[in-house]
């Protein structure tokens, strides 16, 4: 089939081999339907970055699928696939998710092979998945959670979701997820949520994560610097102009990253935001000393934006705002599952290093 990223600079390629995921689905038994659609290598928040046009949600006047792996998510909320897999580098997988009302799971980073992923931001990428309820989305872990010889940032013996049944729980609640943009019904969800935890006999309380904001400039200094190193290869003499090749946030984010790397700037972004991304790990690894998971929204709002809302944004940045509550966990390569709760508006379940399993049995109580 042909592997395209949504781009025109691949046009009519085609992988010699299957990736590594793809091959262990194949192995235990899946029929691969096809290929979906994204944000041009993995670059946006409402799948609306691609040469293919964009991911609309059918039935929902227009509103957009969520990037940058809107495909999948439509296929698995379609009916199209029964699960569907896309990479998560700082929220591709859990933002459509949220917005289509599925499941969407970013494994710990490490846990999943990324050999034959197309890297956007080799740090942060990781291989999720999407899918109609819980449990399938840990059979598709399980089954792609495995070493891989082929790439030297998977682990030797990745965890399992086999659930330990731990209890009571104690539940962690991030004040700063508490933004004032969040929609009132998404803190409403929020706080039945931890009403019904509560009333389930675990220990709700609330934890400290005070960089959860300057998280976002960060990963908006590193994504694209990774990204600029790792799109190079796509030079003039081989692949045309890159202003006839790439669309505009690609060149947009190669244009920040080769800038962010600069001997000039490097100092007051890249390592800048390097630091932020430790603090964002110290912060995390503090606040799970005393928690087994964290419960907190997935998204600024309940619903996705329309097509026309896209195109046309109130004040500038907002996609990248719209990522705020997804890229704290890819800087630390924490495991997460967005869920949609009861009344279908997804929530986030953030777990310890490769806790998938927890992470996964506190998300099941939520559906
Ligand atoms: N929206 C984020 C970005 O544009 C995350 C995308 C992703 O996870 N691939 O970088």
């Amino acid at each position: 089939m042909p592997t395209t990223c949504a781009s025109a600079v691949l046009e009519g390629y085609s992988s010699p081999f299957d990736a590594t995921a793809v091959r262990s689905l194949r192995e235990a038994g899946a029929i691969v339907v096809g290929k979906a659609n994204m944000d041009e290598f993995g670059m946006g928040s409402f799948n609306t970055n691609s040469v293919h046009g964009a991911a609309v949600q059918p039935g929902s006047e227009g509103r957009v699928a969520g990037g940058s792996s809107g495909g999948s998510a439509v296929a698995v909320k379609t009916g199209m696939a029964l699960a569907a897999i896309g990479s998560d580098t700082g929220g591709s997988v859990r933002l459509p998710a949220a917005y289509c009302g599925i499941v969407g799971l970013k494994p710990s980073y490490g846990s999943i092979s990324r050999f034959g992923l197309v890297p956007y931001a080799n740090s942060l990428d990781t291989v999720g998945v999407l899918a109609n309820n819980v449990a399938d989305a840990a059979l598709l872990h399980d089954i792609l959670a495995h070493p891989d010889p082929n790439d030297m940032t998977c682990l030797p013996a990745p965890p399992s979701t086999k659930r330990n049944l731990r209890r009571p729980l104690t539940i962690g609640v991030p004040a700063e997820y508490n933004q004032v943009q969040l929609d009132p019904a998404v803190r409403d969800t929020w706080s039945r949520a931890l009403t019904a935890f509560e009333a389930a006999g675990a220990d709700v309380v609330p934890v400290q994560l005070p960089s959860t904001v300057p998280a976002l400039a960060a990963y908006y200094v590193l994504a694209p610097a990774e990204a600029a190193s790792n799109l190079a290869k796509y030079d003039g003499v081989r692949y045309g102009r890159a202003r006839d090749m790439f669309g505009d946030e690609v060149i947009r984010r190669v244009l920040v990253g080769t800038f962010a790397l600069s001997a000039g700037a490097h100092e007051s972004y890249y390592v800048h935001a390097q630091r932020l991304r430790r603090q964002v790990v110290d912060e995390f690894q503090a606040a799970f000393a005393h928690v087994d998971a964290m419960v907190c929204p997935a998204a600024l709002t309940a619903q996705a934006p329309t097509l026309d809302e896209v195109k046309h944004p109130r004040s500038g940045g907002s996609e990248y705002v719209t990522d705020v509550f997804t890229v704290p966990a890819s800087l630390a390569g924490l495991p997460a599952v967005v869920v949609p709760a009861w009344d279908g508006v997804g929530l986030q379940v953030l777990g310890k290093w490769g806790d998938a399993a927890m992470v996964l049995d506190v998300a099941e109580r939520l559906e």
